[in-house]
Formats: structure tokens, sequence, C-alpha cells
């Protein structure tokens, strides 16, 4: 029987840290449970928000309504071909561990995505993305069900119109689907991606000539460690703002003014991705501290709570870096995280 329990902190479940509370909160771990708490949803007509690991979002009050947390458990080798295995798992497996299961099963593709924190059944929402490979890289196809009619869909590459740290779920199809399953292309031949960032430098500090896709794993690992906050210690998540993608006029425009403005052109378009840490950094906010609010220091781009600040505080933060890094650059940050 579905429970469905009230007045439920949130605090432990969102890597901000944040308190606050659900006035309804359950938990799915089948179809027919999720279909069960979809009725009750339904019948009481309130709303509704789909919770994964909470590594993205920040609660800037209580929740006024259900927050459903997707634990639907399951890995499946679903299909292999000559070049590919087809693997399919369900939305409430932890990201991380999904990435060593292919690790360890050579299903080849993930390994620049370990330790992205949160479920699979986010992944697809924002396109995950880190050191060069997104999702869309190794992306088969996903279930979704349909919050009004309970109707189940599957999504193709192409349907979900994925786009940097984004989907079709965040945009016209925002809050109308739950992800149930993601199914994932992994080579069964190895193409590493070793070039961005410091992947290579990690690589040649262990002594590693010939990488293969544990040792990538495990430079992409330790790179992450030594540069983002662990969420159990400091509470955030991940980036706050996407890397503003600009006019190459612009751009041009800009390193006259900031000769040393990093820029990353993007290919075929008349574009240029600027790191936000850069333009936060040139702000002043790196490092900065309000309460307990601020920006991390080895990273600027990360917004932490140190202890209680309140979703509120940080949400104020992120506004005044949008306000000063638009009138210092005429570039306006978006916010990456989703905010509730
Ligand atoms: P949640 O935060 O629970 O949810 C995010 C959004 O998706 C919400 O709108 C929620 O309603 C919706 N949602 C969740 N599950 C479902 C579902 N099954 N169906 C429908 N909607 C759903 N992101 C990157 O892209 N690259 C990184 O390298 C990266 N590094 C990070 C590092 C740190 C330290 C942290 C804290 C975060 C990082 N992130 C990164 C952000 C975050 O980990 C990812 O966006 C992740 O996919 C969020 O997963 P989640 O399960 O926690 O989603
Ligand atoms: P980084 O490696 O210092 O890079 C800083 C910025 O430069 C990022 O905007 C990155 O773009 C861009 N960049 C670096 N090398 C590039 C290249 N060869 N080609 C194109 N763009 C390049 O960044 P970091 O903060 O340490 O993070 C490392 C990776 O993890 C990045 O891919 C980042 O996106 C990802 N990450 C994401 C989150 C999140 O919450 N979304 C949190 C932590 C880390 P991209 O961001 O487009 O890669």
């Amino acid at each position: 029987m579905t429970q469905i329990q009230h007045t439920v902190s949130l605090k432990a479940l969102n890597s901000f840290g944040i308190q606050a509370y659900a006035k309804h909160f359950s938990v799915a771990d089948s179809i027919e449970g999720l279909q069960s708490i979809l009725n009750w949803q339904k019948i009481q007509k309130t709303p509704l928000l789909v919770l994964g690991g909470g590594s993205n979002m920040l609660f800037t009050k209580n929740y006024d309504g259900l927050v459903l947390q997707n634990a639907l458990k399951g890995i499946d080798l679903v299909k292999e071909d000559d070049q590919y295995y087809y693997v399919k798992a369900m939305a409430g497996e932890n990201w991380h561990a999904f990435v060593c299961h292919c690790v360890e099963h050579q299903y080849q593709g993930l390994e620049n995505l370990s330790l992205i924190p949160g479920n699979v059944g986010a992944s697809p929402m924002q396109n995950i993305g880190a050191y060069g490979v997104e999702i869309k890289d190794v992306f088969e196809s996903l279930e979704a069900i349909h919050i009004q009619d309970q109707s189940i869909h599957v999504f193709n590459h192409q349907q979900c119109q994925f786009g940097y740290r984004d989907s079709i779920f965040k945009q016209s199809l925002k809050q109308q689907f739950i992800i149930l399953s993601v199914t994932f292309k992994l080579r069964k031949q190895p193409i590493y991606n070793t070039s961005y960032g410091n992947i290579e430098q990690a690589l040649a500090q262990m002594n590693i000539t010939k990488p293969d896709m544990a040792s990538i794993a495990k430079a992409v690992i330790q790179i992450r460690q030594q540069k983002l906050p662990d969420p159990k210690n400091i509470g955030n998540a991940g980036s706050f703002f996407k890397n503003p993608i600009i006019s190459n006029q612009l751009f041009e425009t800009l390193k006259q003014a900031h000769p040393t403005i990093p820029g990353f052109p993007i290919n075929h378009t008349n574009t240029t991705k600027v790191p936000a840490a850069w333009l936060i950094e040139q702000a002043g906010f790196k490092g900065f501290r309000s309460g307990d609010a601020g920006c991390y220091p080895l990273q600027p781009l990360v917004l932490v709570n140190y202890g209680n600040a309140s979703g509120a505080a940080i949400f104020e933060l992120s506004a005044t870096i949008i306000d000063r890094v638009n009138r210092q650059f005429n570039i306006v940050l978006e916010r990456e995280v989703n905010i509730y």
C-alpha cells in the first residue's frame, strides 16, 4: 500500500543541506507504487515535485505539495550487437554506482562522468556532462510516465532535444513526465577522451601511459575530489550557473577590454563558451562569504552552504552575482540549479 507522509524534512535529501519541509512525501520503489501515488496526488489536486538525489536543486521555501522520491532500482544488459552494449538502468539507481558498474563490465563511454552526484533518472534532464562527455553521446532511449494520464512513453535521442545542460524535459515538457528508466548505448571498443581539462596530467601523475576505462575514471575522481566540495561536508549543488555561450562578436569586444578572458569556440556556430567561474572570480566573488552562504574558494562557480544558510540566502547571493557579472561583462548568467 502507498504510504504518504506529512510534514517531512528535506534537509538530508538535498545536497545543499537546506532545511525545508514537504507538505506530503512519498517514495516509489515500483511502477505500481508510483501509479498509486499519482492517483492520490490527482485526487488531492496537490502540486508534485519529483526528487532524485536532490543534487541539482535549491529549496528557497517549504514545498507546499507532494515530493515524490523516485527509488526504482535495477540495471539490465538488454541487448548487444557487434559494436555496442545496450544497458538499461532504472531511474532510482545512484549515478556514480551505475558508472562503476559499467567500468567493471567494460561497457565503455561513461568513465568521464564518474562521481557526478544524483541518480540515473535525472541524468537526461539536463544532459549531464563533464570532461568533454555528455549523456547525449551515449544515450539510446528513455521510458517516462505522463503525470496527468499515466501513459508510458518511450523517447528516442532526437525526441529528447538535448542541448548544453538542457533537454525537452527542462523546456516544453517541464514537469509533465517522470523518467522511469534510461537505456545507454555503450561501446565495446574503447575511444577514450582524455584531452579535456587536466585528465592527461592526472594520468601522468599516476604513471599511467596506456589509459583504460578504470584509470580514466580514477583520474576524473581524483581531479573532482581535489577541486569540488563534497556535499557530505559542505552543502552545494555543483555548478550553480551554466557556462554562458556568447556571440563571437561580444567575445572579441570583451577580449579587448579583458585580454585574459578564456573562451572555447563552439564548432560551426558563431559562438564562444566562456567559463562562468572566471567571470565570477573577476567580479570579486571567489571565496566570498556572507553568513553561511558563499562562493567556494577553489571553484567559484559552486555556491555553498557552510552550515545553516537558508535557500533564500543562497538565491540572493546568486542574484547579486548575476547582477555584478552583467554590469561588468554584459553577460547574464543563467542558473543551472533548479529553484523551488
Ligand atoms: P535532483 O536534484 O533530485 O533533480 C534535478 C531535477 O530533475 C529536478 O527538477 C527534479 O524534479 C528532476 N527529476 C529528478 N529525477 C527525475 C525523474 N526521474 N523524472 C523526472 N524528473 C526528475 N552536473 C553535471 O551535469 N555535471 C557535473 O559534473 C556535475 N557535478 C556535480 C558535482 C557536485 C558536487 C554536485 C553537488 C552536483 C553536480 N552536478 C553535475 C549536478 C547534479 O549532480 C546533476 O544535475 C544530477 O544529474 C542531478 O541528479 P539528482 O538525481 O540529484 O536530481
Ligand atoms: P574546468 O575543467 O576548470 O573548465 C572550466 C570551463 O572551461 C568549463 O566551462 C568547461 O566547459 C570549459 N572547458 C575546459 N576545457 C575545455 C575544452 N577542452 N573544450 C571546451 N571547453 C572546455 O572545469 P571544472 O569546474 O573543473 O569542471 C570539470 C568538468 O566537470 C567540466 O566539464 C564541468 O562542466 C563539469 N562539472 C559540472 C558541474 C555541474 O554541476 N554542472 C559541477 C562540477 C563539474 P564545460 O563545463 O562545458 O565542460
